[in-house]
């Protein structure tokens, strides 16, 4: 049985497991890293005249907190197909 799209009912869909995912898995993994969130939270910390330490630690939190969800997210088998007729992924 075909997989077919939920928004267009297009059966044109591929497993983004097998096209270039882990491209973009790394990408995303490098924007929301702890390091740099940390960093992102220090600069906000700063901008709210907060002690930048309560920054730092707040990023760094935000950003495992983001790793935890996506590796989750990864790991229940949702979102694995890509449309090729409307752009979605499901
Ligand atoms: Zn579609």
């Amino acid at each position: 049985m075909p997989i077919s799209c939920p928004y267009c009912r297009s059966t044109n869909v591929s497993n983004i497991l097998d096209d270039a995912s882990s491209t973009g898995d790394s990408l995303e993994n490098t924007v929301f890293s702890p390091s740099v969130l940390a960093g992102l939270g220090a600069s906000i910390a700063k901008s709210f005249n907060v002690n930048p330490f309560i920054g730092v630690v707040t990023g760094t939190v935000a950003g495992m907190a983001y790793n935890f969800m996506s590796n989750d997210l990864k790991d229940d088998g949702t979102s694995h197909y890509y449309c090729r007729n409307c752009q979605q992924s499901f």
